[in-house]
């Protein structure tokens, strides 16, 4: 039968088959950042080991940086204590650390696939869920835990049961207003934040062709919040298109030898897959959890589920059957690796521009990475936020999972492009959190409320 992605790029870094069945899998590209790598640098040390392959170690800083000032030291003891830390480490050990000093910085998924590190037919780890984010370019890439952060810093191997392959296919075009975040959020309504325990999934179709690569990362992203433990679109030119000429893929020749090699990994048009689904893009609306998981999601127009879980419905003070637009908001924030690229800000200034931020929410804009930042002020999109009354900050993850000083307050309810809206996830224990589009966001700061983006959408050229 014929190969996916998946089973070809998984041989291909096989190193064996362990007794309990697990493959250890050789990692091409380990990428640390500051939370989830210092205990394992003391085991590491504890051993007296060394960092196997620090040729293919990279390393942030994003979790704890401050975005307000990223001036150094940190006013935040404890984030300056942290990034000192890993100083030293990737200093002993010979990696390679993008500080906030740097113009390389910024989160993690979004300097990867910038620096052209992430490639196609790669195995890709890091101390963090979102790594299926490189799944974007045809890499199989899967968040891991300290001790597995220790492991790969030791034997650059991993051990890791075998998945299945579930092909997520979509077709059609999206409407106006709908976007990439829109249809990850569809998809894990759709299969539940458990339907992909056990699995990858494979993206594809015509809406995943004919996205971008930013949108395609935004769909990765998310992988992990409908369980998968990777999830990834097949290469094709509009991957090689990206890639060419970021520093660190190959150059030349070696590119045009590269790309044929690349496009032999993509799954084969006969591939056998375990399970396969279909959604028409057609049918997306702009999508907004009301829940206190990624899944619990309606379409703007909808009124949350007569059969909403209780728990989710007591947190968030919501009532089954009411709409969901109307819901006043508190905090917008635009950033974190799920949409924190360029084209979210772009497209997010594109529903700001000419308009004021309601005056009771706080509006943040935090570019995933120093690049976006650039690119973005280049563009003046910037000024566009600071007078509709955003605040303009430094790259980092800022408001997403809040181990910073941006965090909500008390009940706020925050309209966020981030991945997540756990209980407390975004800094205080009764924190709210709606799930949304950059585009949504920026629309509901504006409105004060969530609203459907599509309405003001009419209003802005294209
Ligand atoms: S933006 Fe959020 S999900 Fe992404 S790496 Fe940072 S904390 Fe993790």
């Amino acid at each position: 039968m014929a190969d996916t992605l998946f089973h070809k790029v998984w041989n291909a870094h096989r190193v064996r088959t362990l007794a309990n069945g697990q493959t250890q899998l050789f990692i091409g590209l380990h990428l640390i950042h500051e939370v989830t790598s210092p205990q394992a640098f003391d085991m590491i040390r504890q051993h007296g080991w060394r960092v196997a392959f620090p040729e293919r170690t990279v390393a942030t800083i994003d979790h704890i940086v401050p975005t307000a000032s990223q001036r150094r030291p940190f006013l935040d003891v404890m984030a300056e204590e942290m990034t000192v830390s890993l100083e030293r480490s990737c200093r002993e050990f010979g990696i390679t650390l993008y500080t906030p000093d740097r113009e390389e910085q910024g989160i993690v998924h979004v300097i990867g696939p910038q620096l052209g590190l992430t490639q196609p037919g790669l195995t890709i780890a890091c101390g963090d869920s979102h790594t299926s984010t490189h799944g974007a370019f045809g890499a199989i890439a899967m968040g891991i835990g300290t001790s597995q952060v220790r492991d790969v810093l030791a034997s650059q191997c991993l051990a890791v049961e075998p998945l299945k392959v579930r092909r997520i296919e979509v077709n059609g075009r999206l409407s106006s207003g709908v976007y990439a975040k829109d249809v990850i959020l569809s998809i894990i309504r759709r299969l539940g934040v458990n339907g992909g325990v056990g699995y990858a999934y494979e993206y594809g179709g015509t809406t995943l062709d004919a996205m971008s690569m930013d949108e395609r990362m935004t769909i990765c992203n998310m992988s992990i919040e409908g369980g998968a433990r990777a999830g990834y679109v097949n290469p094709d030119d509009t991957t090689f298109a990206y890639l060419r000429g970021r520093r660190f893929a190959p150059q030349g020749a070696a590119f045009d030898r590269a790309v044929a090699w690349w496009r032999q990994m993509a799954s084969a048009r006969d591939a056998a897959y375990d399970d396969r689904v279909t959604l028409d893009a057609g049918s997306i609306e702009p999508t907004v959890t009301w829940g206190i998981n990624p899944g619990q999601s309606v379409g703007v127009s909808e009124r949350i589920p007569t059969d909403a879980d209780a728990e989710a419905l007591a947190y968030m003070g919501f009532e089954a059957r009411a709409p969901i637009r109307g819901t006043r908001i508190d905090v917008a924030f635009i950033g974190s690796c799920t949409n924190g690229r360029l084209s979210d800000i772009e497209e997010a200034a594109r529903i700001v521009k000419g308009h004021r931020v309601a005056p009771h929410v706080k509006a943040l804009i935090v570019p995933g990475s120093q690049e976006v930042g650039r690119a973005a002020e280049a563009r003046k999109l910037h000024e566009v936020f600071i007078e509709a009354g955003f605040e303009w900050r430094g790259a980092g993850c800022s408001m997403c999972l809040a181990m910073n000083p941006d965090k909500l307050e008390g009940r706020q309810v925050c309209a966020s492009s981030s991945n997540r809206n756990f209980k407390g996830r975004q800094g205080s224990p009764t924190g709210r959190t709606l799930l949304m589009s950059p585009a949504m966001v920026a629309a509901a700061a504006i409105a004060g409320e969530v609203v459907d983006v599509r309405t003001m959408l009419e209003a802005v050229p294209a």
